[in-house]
């Protein structure tokens, strides 16, 4: 179906670390309401291309764009004014600190110069019910949570600051089974919301089942870009690894 305008576009980006050539000529765009997988096989680059989106590397060459507009993204801090939002894999939360401090952590509620806990608590229960998060009380130190619990709250933390695409980098790969579907329905309410969804991911069964579009990655190239429906596992496999180069 028709899409519209994509909200980021990227157009033949490219990265070498020395004499890695970590990204070639790579084309990405990212649609409101969609979600795209990034696969490939170890060192293929997918890192790469979300550090890139997310403003912590600066791609050698190629242009970013922004709803039609050219954009550099020279830090984090200028991916997060630009609307993008990353969830990287040490998800860097404090585990002493309870989910709502967690939540708020950099970007406190204050009133009169006090913390407003009361009305951080309000947003974080509001935050957490819209995404369907299955959370014990928001007073709850996140070192008690489960491995997906607390990835649904790094990734309900981003959405604090009110981002127009949200990056996953292998946001399951340390995730049990059960765990992993929770993270897949939250992914599913951030594209109900709007957002645009970048996910990294190994398990090519949760991509199929998450997954609006798959962008096969293969030694830094792009060797394809392909709606979910119209791909099997079999060919993803194939193209992750070699095999083939194109689908018949
Ligand atoms: P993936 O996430 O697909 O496993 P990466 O994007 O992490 O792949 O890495 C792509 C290639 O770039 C690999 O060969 C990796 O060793 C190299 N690379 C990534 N980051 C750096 C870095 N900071 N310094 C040197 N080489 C790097
Ligand atoms: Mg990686």
């Amino acid at each position: 179906r028709d899409r519209g305008n994509p909200i980021f576009s990227l157009r033949d980006i490219s990265k070498h670390f020395n004499a890695v050539q970590a990204l070639s000529h790579v084309d990405l765009d990212i649609h409101a309401g969609e979600v795209v997988a990034l696969v490939g096989d170890n060192g293929s680059g997918k890192s790469t291309l979300v550090k890139i989106l997310a403003g912590v590397y600066q791609p050698d060459g190629g242009t970013i764009s922004h709803q039609g507009t050219t954009i550099t993204l020279p830090s984090p801090s200028a991916a997060q004014h630009a609307g993008i939002a990353t969830v990287f894999q040490d998800l860097a939360l404090t585990d002493n600190l309870t989910i709502v401090n967690n939540l708020f952590l950099g970007r406190e509620v204050t009133r009169g110069g006090l913390l407003n806990e009361h009305e951080m608590e309000q947003q974080a229960t509001t935050l957490l019910r819209r995404l369907k998060a299955r959370m014990p009380s928001i007073r709850t130190p996140v070192a008690h949570l489960s491995g997906g619990q607390k990835q649904s709250v790094a990734i309900a933390r981003t959405l604090l600051g009110n981002p127009q695409m949200i990056l996953l980098d292998e946001p399951t790969s340390a995730l049990s089974v059960t765990q992993s579907a929770e993270v897949l329905t939250l992914i599913e309410s951030l594209r109900e919301r709007g957002l645009g969804v970048v996910i990294v991911s190994h398990n090519l069964a949760e991509v199929q089942a998450v997954a609006d579009r798959i962008m096969v990655l293969r030694l830094g190239r792009n060797i394809g870009t392909f709606h979910t429906r119209d791909v099997s596992y079999e060919q993803i496999v194939s193209l992750i690894t070699g095999a083939t180069d194109r689908l018949d």
